[in-house]
């Protein structure tokens, strides 16, 4: 929009703009919408109304020259007397020798600060020269570094928008500017860093909010619509009639949320684009069911199916569970990096002539020397370890499948819409009929003793247990020095018959599946763990999971530990060992504790911890708002796409000249072919 530099604007040197490229501005744009990361309310009150101990605003005249006293290693304190209605209040200021200089007899202030009724003394945190503007002077600030301060940042800003503000553009349809009665462009932009009020400013705040989903929304929806046409002409014809006798033929009926998601799945395998969807569902709510019955509808369609899991051991349960279900209906073949020498020739040959339907396997089924002959559909689980890479290597080899990513990780539909934009989400949000749900319990370390009491009590009935050990911050190593410790320390504590395991991360992959395999033939009846365990094992015997410092973890994941018990049809428990100090730790047990819904969990994780945390460090999958809060906002969030999903499906932004300047902020700010492989 406004792409002149900031050394066009009055009063903008070298030096200056040089200090406002540390903060990435360079235009005057970027100038314009670096806004305050706060806002000082001056609110002058009379004294009377002034309370205790509180924040407060005075506004008086410097009756004498402040008197400066140093201490301790460059500490100083300023005093001064300031005549507030006619009364004489102490103002003190803490290392800020400076101000003595500004500050002489006579001169109006305006001091913010904490109050002392007693001393009628303000221990100041702001001040400024001169009256307050108004009786609600708000004043930005800034988050400035090195040379800059704040006062040069706001003086810059209003120089920019001397010279420039002509030049803002509204670029918001009128018609949901009128709908949702949000300030103007340029009022809004001048309100974010100089608010007449509060309630001018949460205006402009929400039109900014608005207007940030709703660029992001668009680019996402644009994205998916462009790949999404970019694959035209791989409809599967499957055979309803075939998939619905399958379907019958299950030992249960499907819940209504599998039926949906289900009808969602297959509505995208005829359509002629490539489907790129995402199947959300707690541990057992049956997506693999679904999935199952996915890959059946393609095989009736002449294609084939493939099955991608993160490990070798869930690869072979699902070979399993999948060639009972099918029977004689399909050719299930088993493809992983073990399987070696002439087996794999075999199967190769197998996949390459179609003599397979399904392939069940890890990484291992797109490796380089794996040639389908007529792929049609891959099913992926655990969506984190699937992505661009995959999806390259298969377009290499002339391979387009339809794509579903299961993932057990209930991500909040507010994340969901956001983070997955360019996806399309379905959601199982129901348990099959008659699941026990798992008992959880808060307990103290000091009732040690009574909990594995607990679990020798279930053990002797013929069930298993898992032990996470307790976690320290930040050091892998401790906490596998921890995981040692713990587990020789249950060795001894259980007599010989009852066998301890024990896994970490630094184990090698064969000894980890070996530890694995033991403990899913009950060979091992406890496994010490740290949290590797986390992703996808089964072992429906094992009904306790004990979890130390439990108040380390975030609820989502405390949940997908926990979802490693009650996958059999006993029942099945969970003992969070923690001893929270702050309120949050507390509130997080207290949660556990009262609901097993994963969905529930993950929405008041992401209130807890906010949406950066959520995706973790490294999948930062989290957009970034300047001003938007995706938790906060969520609503405006739902607006924003409704309306992005009515822009691009109805063609609008060629159609309507109203969405004119909308299209070319697009045009100019993000560039489609970037985006596409
Ligand atoms: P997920 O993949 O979501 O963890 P699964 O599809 O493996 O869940 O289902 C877990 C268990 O529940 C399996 O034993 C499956 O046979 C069973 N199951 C799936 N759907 C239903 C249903 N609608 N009613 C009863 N049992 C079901
Ligand atoms: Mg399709």
């Amino acid at each position: 929009m406004i792409g002149e530099y900031i050394t066009e604007i009055k009063g903008i040197g070298d030096k200056l703009a040089g200090d406002l490229a540390s903060l990435n501005i360079y235009t005057v744009e970027d100038l314009l919408h670096y806004f305050p990361n706060r806002y000082d309310q001056y609110e002058i009150k009379p004294l009377s109304e002034l309370v205790h101990e509180e924040k407060a605003t005075v506004e008086g005249r410097v009756i004498h020259e402040p008197s400066l006293a140093f201490y301790g290693r460059k500490k100083s304190r300023l005093t001064f007397t300031v005549d507030v209605e006619n009364v004489a209040v102490k103002a003190v200021m803490f290392n800020r020798a400076f101000a003595k200089k500004q500050l002489k007899a006579g001169d109006i202030v305006t001091l913010a600060g904490k109050w002392d009724a007693h001393r009628l003394q303000l221990t100041v945190s702001n001040y400024k020269k001169g009256a307050a503007e108004t009786q609600q002077d708000i004043q930005p600030i800034y988050s400035v570094k090195g040379d800059l301060t704040n006062y040069k940042l706001k003086k810059a800003v209003e120089n920019g928008f001397k010279d420039f503000s002509h030049l803002i553009q509204e670029i918001l349809p009128q018609r949901y500017l009128q709908a949702y009665k949000l300030p103007e462009r340029k009022t809004a932009l001048y309100t974010m860093h100089f608010p007449a009020s509060r309630t001018a400013l949460k205006h402009a705040r929400r039109r900014f909010i608005y207007e940030e989903f709703l660029l992001f929304q668009l680019k996402m929806q644009m994205l998916r619509k462009i790949q999404r046409e970019a694959t035209r002409g791989n409809a599967q014809h499957y055979l309803e009639e075939k998939v619905t006798s399958f379907m019958n033929h299950l030992p249960f009926t499907l819940t209504g949320a599998q039926k949906k998601s289900l009808e969602q799945i297959l509505k995208d395998m005829r359509s002629p684009y490539r489907m790129n969807r995402l199947l959300q569902g707690d541990v057992g709510s049956g997506k693999t069911a679904v999935a199952a019955i996915c890959l059946f509808a393609a095989i009736t369609a002449s294609k084939q199916g493939a099955l991608m899991v993160p490990t070798e051991i869930l690869a072979e349960q699902h070979y399993e569970s999948l060639s009972e279900l099918f029977g004689d209906d399909a050719r299930i073949v088993l493809l992983t990096g073990s399987v070696k020498g002439k087996k794999r020739k075999e199967i190769l040959e197998q996949i390459e002539k179609q003599e397979a339907d399904i392939v069940v396997g890890t990484h291992a089924l797109i490796q380089n020397d794996v040639f389908f002959q007529n792929l049609g559909l891959v099913i992926v689980d655990e969506q984190h370890r699937f992505g661009v890479e995959q999806r390259r290597i298969l377009k290499e080899k002339g391979l387009d499948p339809d794509v579903l990513f299961m993932t057990a990780t209930p991500i909040p539909r507010t994340l969901a819409i956001t983070a997955f934009g360019d996806m399309d989400v379905s959601v199982i949000d129901e348990m099959p009929v008659g699941r026990k749900e798992i008992e959880t319990y808060w307990a103290k370390e000091n009732m040690l003793d009574r909990i594995l009491g607990f679990v020798e009590k279930h053990i002797r009935q013929g069930e298993q247990a898992y032990v996470i050990c307790p976690l320290i911050e930040e050091s892998d190593k401790l906490d596998i020095q921890n995981a040692v410790d713990l587990y020789h320390q249950l060795e001894e504590f259980y007599p010989p018959e009852i066998k301890v395991g024990l896994m970490h991360g630094r184990l090698r992959t064969e000894e980890k599946e070996d530890i694995m395999k033991k403990f899913a033939a009950n060979e091992i009846q406890i496994l010490v763990s740290t949290t590797v365990v986390e992703v996808g094992v089964n072992v429906p015997n094992a009904t306790t999971m004990i979890i130390y410092d439990a108040e380390r973890f975030g609820l989502s994941q405390l949940h997908q530990l926990r979802g490693r018990v009650g996958r059999g049809d006993k029942q099945s428990y969970c003992i969070l060992i923690a001893d929270p100090k702050g309120e949050t730790g507390k509130e997080r047990m207290r949660i556990m504790t009262e609901t097993t819904n994963g969905f529930e969990l993950s929405e008041e994780d992401l209130k807890l911890r906010g949406p950066g945390d959520f995706f973790g460090k490294k999948q930062s999958g989290a957009p970034e708002f300047k001003v938007a809060d995706m938790v906060h906002d969520y609503r405006a969030l739902e607006t924003a796409r409704k309306d992005a999903e009515e822009i691009i499906e109805g063609g609008l932004l060629d159609q309507d000249i109203d969405f004119q300047p909308l299209k070319s902020w697009l045009e100019e700010h993000f560039s489609m072919t970037d985006k596409l492989d």
